[in-house]
């Protein structure tokens, strides 16, 4: 069977799962076809598939906090977040004020987007 013409490479996506850091190329061909190319195990082209299909990412930001020793708390969330939600995700968290005290790991904003990604936080804040 004939092999379908190579429309060159689309996308390189450093793999970060590993100290080696293999640069993983991904091509597409006329038929719209993905392959990659440039991996040197199973976890980075699993980590390059999920990087160029689906890509996903820790966040990390601040929200209010309402009778605390500080106005902010840092936060982040308990995983990572598809990157096509972060926006919405950011906007909750701005449109919201917790209030202390806090402990680190409290979940303060449970399921955001409907990912099954609650946003944790990163310290404890006391009461004012
Ligand atoms: S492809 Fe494998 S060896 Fe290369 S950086 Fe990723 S995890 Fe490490």
């Amino acid at each position: 069977m004939k092999e379908c013409e190579d429309t060159g490479i689309i996308k390189t996506i450093r793999c970060i799962v590993c100290p080696t850091g293999c640069l993983i190329e991904v091509r597409e061909d006329i038929e719209g076809k993905n392959t990659f190319q440039g991996y040197t195990c199973k976890r980075g082209l699993e980590y390059a598939q999920q990087e160029f299909f689906e890509p996903k990412r820790i966040m990390t930001t601040t929200i209010k906090i309402d009778n605390a020793i500080h106005p902010l708390l840092p936060v982040r969330s308990n995983k990572p977040l598809l990157k096509e939600k972060l926006n919405e995700a950011f906007q909750i968290i701005a449109n919201t004020t917790i209030k202390a005290p806090v402990k680190m790991g409290d979940i303060l904003i449970k399921n955001i987007t409907n990912e099954d990604v609650n946003i944790i936080a990163s310290r404890d804040m006391e009461k004012k």
